[in-house]
């Protein structure tokens, strides 16, 4: 009888019990995600200060509800996105650097 493997699959379940669990659950806001390597913030817009949207190229307006989206790890790089423009960037063949083979500068 194989009970070796009747014991890894009490470990894979135990492991995975852990992953769910509030032990790993990671410290972020919650109005933060991350989206093909990049952490998305949906934030409520800062009135006075308008972005230039990425997606489209036309400004965002100030104090409006935006998508702050930045590679992880580099909130240097952050960028400001209309909602449906991010939502959309795939679609309109916006250049999403996954962080593995993006060039490191600096
Ligand atoms: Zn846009």
């Amino acid at each position: 009888m194989a009970g070796g493997s009747r014991r890894a699959a009490l470990r894979a379940a135990a492991r995975e019990r852990l992953r769910t669990g509030d032990d790993d659950a990671p410290r972020r806001p919650a109005t933060e995600r991350v989206e093909d390597g990049y952490a998305v913030r949906q934030v409520a817009g800062t009135p006075g200060r308008t972005y230039r949207c990425p997606g489209c190229d036309q400004e965002l307006p100030s104090g409006r509800p935006h998508v702050v989206a930045w590679p992880e790890g580099r909130p240097d790089d952050r960028r400001h996105w209309h909602t449906p423009c991010w939502a959309a960037r795939g679609r309109r063949g916006v250049k999403v650097h996954r962080s593995k083979n993006a060039p490191r500068h600096g």
